[in-house]
Parts: structure tokens; sequence; C-alpha cells
């Protein structure tokens, strides 16, 4: 059986958004099928484009596409996010986290989110496995209105005393 659910993840905790009349994201049973089948065995983590439209306040998944990946292993990746930019229809990433990395977006994650490279994103998404010969996936999404600005200045202000690029 293929299952997936969604929890927004707020920046101070956990929020169960399942309790919630609409969902402020909802994936179209076709993305779901390409997540499951992507991500349910991939030994290393690979990121795709999120493409789709926000109506009546819900942001709906409709399609993915697969940006150029330079690298990629167990705990990161490295991808031309330009393939991803130059989409019409494009709202933000999503990627899988393997092994024991949390199931939501890590810093690195968040500083691309954040960054003003990606300023016309509006959802940043993890998935992950619920177990390893399960064809459930769990998608964990931040959406950039629910980042205080204060928030969004603090990770550009570490972005660049990091010297952390966002071109790719
Ligand atoms: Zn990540």
């Amino acid at each position: 059986m293929k299952l997936t659910s969604l929890v927004l993840v707020g920046l101070l905790g956990f929020t169960d958004m399942s309790q919630q009349p609409q969902r402020p994201i909802e994936y179209s049973p076709k993305v779901i099928d390409i997540l499951v089948h992507l991500y349910n065995k991939h030994p290393r983590e690979f990121p795709l484009c999120q493409l789709g439209q926000k109506r009546n306040g819900t942001y709906y998944i409709q399609d993915v596409s697969i940006p150029h990946v330079f690298y990629t292993d167990s705990i990161g990746t490295n991808y031309d996010a330009n393939d991803c930019r130059k989409l019409k229809n494009y709202l933000g990433m999503i990627h899988n986290h393997i092994n024991k990395n949390p199931c939501a977006p890590g810093l690195i994650d968040m500083i691309r989110f954040t960054s003003k490279a990606e300023e016309r994103t509006s959802i940043e998404s993890v998935v992950c496995h619920t177990s390893l010969d399960s064809n459930s996936v769990n998608i964990v999404s931040i959406l950039k209105t629910r980042i205080p600005d204060s928030m969004i200045k603090r990770l550009r202000f570490l972005a660049d005393s990091l010297k952390i690029r966002n071109n790719k």
C-alpha cells in the first residue's frame, strides 16, 4: 500500500496539520507515486524541483523535475539549482534524508531556501522512509511564509559568514 503523510514543521517545533480541515500543501497522486518509487530504496540523497501552483491558500504540487546532479552521496547532493529556478511553476526543492539524518530540512537546506537566489520559492521539503521495506514515505515541509523575517536575516548572515554560495 502506498501511503504518504504530510507534516508541517514550524521553526519552533512540530505541528501536525492533519487536524486542520485544509492542508496547506497537496501532492498529486502522480507525484506521490514518483516520490515513493524514487526514494524508497535510493541509497543517496537526490534532489527534485517541486512544480505546481497555489490555489485558495493551498499549494498543489502537480509534478517534479530532475535538475542536473553534479554529485550525490548518502549525506548530501550538489546540483544545478538554476535548472529548477528557470521553470515557471517552480515552488521549491524536495530531497530525501537517509540513514540517521533528521526527517526535516537541515541548516544547509534552510540557508539555500532562504537565500536571495531562492526568493521565488515557497516550500522546502524533505522525504523520509517510514522503514526500509515499506512503500510509504513521509514528507516534511517548511513554508517560507511561516519563517519570521528575523530568522531569514539570521540565516542569510550565517550564509555570508560561512561564505556559502547558493548558485548551485
Ligand atoms: Zn537536506
